[in-house]
């Protein structure tokens, strides 16, 4: 007898608000997938250095029950992201583009025990707790931040000459005690002036 008969599945609304409150509680699976600017994605936006017209990320979810031999079929989630945000490059101050591709797979279980338990084996499957207001924004906030760079850099070579310092700038500072690094707002706001 096929144990996991193939459930309807809803449709998963593509408004922000709606992905903080999704109910894993009944017998369906849902799937969906939608665009997010960086203003939808609050904790992701206080990274960004600068939010240009096609900042953001298109994400896909749909979930499914999986069988387990000798218990009751686990909820599973498959998540895919991909988009792209400017972080601040940590050389030379400047914005760079940074693009993410990713695709994560995740296990629900019925609590925080069972899940802080879970054997986290090479990362393949990741623990959430089951819940009738699952925060689906949250988890792609959270797997957006997990994805970015920790030291964000432009490729090698491409940084703005002009923040670095040049030789000559700084043997003209020679007297200063500290020559303190440009504050990178005043930077943003002075690219800011000249567009
Ligand atoms: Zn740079």
């Amino acid at each position: 007898m096929n144990r996991n008969p193939v459930l309807p599945s809803l449709t998963l609304s593509t408004e922000p608000k709606a992905l903080r409150s999704v109910d894993l509680l009944v017998s369906q699976t849902y799937s969906g997938h939608g665009f997010l600017a960086l203003d939808a994605l609050p904790r992701v936006a206080l990274e960004a250095a600068v939010c240009a017209a096609d900042d953001g990320f298109s994400w896909a979810v749909n979930t499914f029950f999986d069988g387990v031999v000798g218990g009751e079929p686990r909820l599973k989630m498959n998540l895919g992201l991909k988009g792209q945000m400017h972080l601040l490059c940590q050389r030379c101050m400047q914005p760079c583009l940074v693009e993410i591709d990713e695709s994560r797979q995740f296990v629900f279980l019925a609590n925080e025990a069972l899940a802080d338990a879970f054997p986290m084996e090479n990362d393949a499957l990741e623990p959430l707790v089951m819940s009738a207001q699952f925060d689906l924004l949250g988890t792609i906030e959270d797997e957006i931040l997990l994805s970015l760079p920790l030291i964000p850099k432009h490729p090698e070579g491409v940084c703005q000459p002009a923040a670095l310092g040049s030789g000559a700038d700084d043997s003209m500072h020679q007297g200063e005690t500290i020559k303190k690094p440009d504050n990178p707002f005043n930077i943003l706001k002075n690219m800011k002036k000249k567009e």
